[in-house]
């Protein structure tokens, strides 16, 4: 018997819908950030008394636009309730949300996405999206726990926000990763929101292990951030299974700076919350054209696209998941590819060194100066020989940052250095500057290898290896011959 406790995490994520221009219920523009506090609001935002809110249809539109590419099934009626409880950032004390439940429905339910991790194809379920306001701001001084007083701000007050809610199918850090990247890439394939935006993305997670509580980590900013909290919330159950004990249901609070998850109250129940339907927004129909006229209007979403870079230009599954969940790296790799046909190569340039140096310098998509003639040409230089894979590996750098041609590079006399002459200067150099090198090189084979690497170093990496190789040996040979 396996006595490793089994790991279930499921995944409740809030996405503002960003490219919406107002928020959910008012005409209020939705472009709050970076504007003075309780800027941008009205009666019907503020939670005044009198005001009524009016559905934004486009929210309507997106929420089903997401719903389609999660796979769900779309419910034909439309049904907001009240879902009540007090808090300073919600001005009318309850949050006009969705329901799933007797009476009630969620606008859709019974989805799927599927994340590939570690080789492996997985499925992971999704229990259901509703659409519902965002609340206020509250600004703590400080820490949450150690803040003297709060502030608030109503400014993101009624913001549009998608509520997406996965089943516990999720067994790992890992894969949670994998499925918010997953989740992040629809979201910028279908346009509806920016997730780099501060706080447009968050994420609470409900963990368990060995079948115990359940605890609920709540507003987790990144996805770097989720899998911390996550590999920090496994560890602390599972010592506290070891020892005997059990996991208090409970939500706790993530705090990045020290790595821990904290206490925040005891779990409360959905009952709690006394959901009832908004008599200010009666029920509403959505029509099966409405959802046909979304349907249409989508565009080439991931899982579609993985499917044609993997026939189209004979992919693997990892290489095409890596670049399509990038979508300005899988815009760039068909750009190469239009000129370039080793594709896999080219994939596997795009995926390691070229993204390592574009996060180094933290350069935006927008932002990069680097085009696709530039990796094409870097690429059949490498096949023609005229450079080396690691010229090629050091000069990447500055392709990627100054957008620089290799041409430009190779005129500066970067090209490899395969003069036989030449080569042979620098390999005597070398052996006269290392005398214990070449004694050993004599006695021991292997140790030739030493002197290859001090050619290397010399010539930054230029020089012909294999015959770098030939001429050492050449050379050894006239050493013993004299000897
Ligand atoms: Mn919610």
């Amino acid at each position: 018997m396996s006595s490793i406790p089994e790991v279930k995490i499921g995944l409740e994520i809030h996405v503002q819908l960003t490219s919406l221009k107002t928020k959910l219920f008012c005409p209020t523009p939705s472009n709050y950030r970076g504007e003075e506090p309780n800027t941008y609001v009205c009666p019907v935002c503020l939670g005044l008394p009198g005001t009524l809110p009016v559905v934004n249809k486009k929210a309507i539109e997106y929420a089903i636009a997401l719903a389609l590419a999660l796979n769900c099934e779309i419910n034909d009626k439309l049904v907001f309730v009240r879902k009540h409880y007090f808090y300073p950032d919600l001005p009318k004390n309850y949050q006009i949300s969705q329901y799933d439940g007797p009476g009630f429905s969620s606008i859709a339910r019974n989805g799927y996405v599927k994340i590939f991790v570690d080789g492996k194809s997985k499925i992971v379920r999704i229990r259901r999206i509703n659409i519902e306001e965002d609340p206020g701001k509250i600004h703590y001084i400080g820490s949450i726990e150690t803040s003297p007083y709060s502030l608030v701000d109503y400014n993101r007050s009624g913001i549009a926000l998608l509520e997406i809610v996965t089943e516990p199918d999720i067994e790992s850090p890992k894969e949670a990763r994998a499925f918010l990247d997953k989740l992040i890439a629809i979201l910028e394939y279908l346009g509806i929101t920016d997730t780099s935006r501060e706080g447009a993305f968050r994420v609470d997670a409900n963990i368990s292990v060995a079948g115990g509580s359940r605890v609920e980590i709540k507003n987790i900013g990144s996805i770097k951030e989720v899998e911390k909290a996550l590999t920090y919330e496994i560890i602390r159950q599972k010592n506290i299974v070891g020892k005997g004990g059990e996991v208090k249901r409970e939500t706790r609070h993530w705090d990045s700076s020290k790595g821990v998850t904290v206490p925040l109250r005891s779990k409360e129940f959905e009952e709690d919350y006394r959901y009832f339907p908004d008599p200010d927004l009666p029920p509403m129909i959505i029509t099966k054209t409405f959802i046909e006229s979304v349907a249409k209007s989508l565009p080439e979403l991931p899982d579609s696209r993985i499917e044609r870079f993997i026939k189209q230009y004979e992919l693997d599954e990892y290489r095409a998941t890596v670049l399509v969940l990038i979508k300005w790296l899988a815009d760039f790799f068909e750009e190469c590819a239009k000129l370039y046909n080793n594709y896999k190569k080219l994939a596997d340039l795009l995926i390691t060194d070229f993204l390592r140096w574009v996060k180094e310098f933290n350069l935006s998509p927008r932002e990069l100066k680097v085009q696709s003639i530039h990796i094409v040409k870097l690429l059949q230089y490498l096949d023609k020989g005229v450079i080396s894979i690691k010229m090629l590996k050091e000069s990447l750098p500055r392709i990627v940052k100054e957008g620089i041609d290799i041409d430009k590079l190779v005129a500066e006399g970067y090209t490899k250095l395969d003069d036989e002459i030449v080569i042979e200067k620098i390999v005597r150099e070398v052996m006269a500057e290392n005398p214990k090198a070449v004694k050993d090189a004599l006695e021991n084979p292997k140790a030739v290898n030493y002197l290859v690497g001090m050619v290397m170093k010399k010539t930054r990496g230029r020089a012909d290896p294999n015959k770098t190789v030939e001429i050492i040996k050449r050379l050894l040979d006239e050493i013993r011959k004299k000897s």
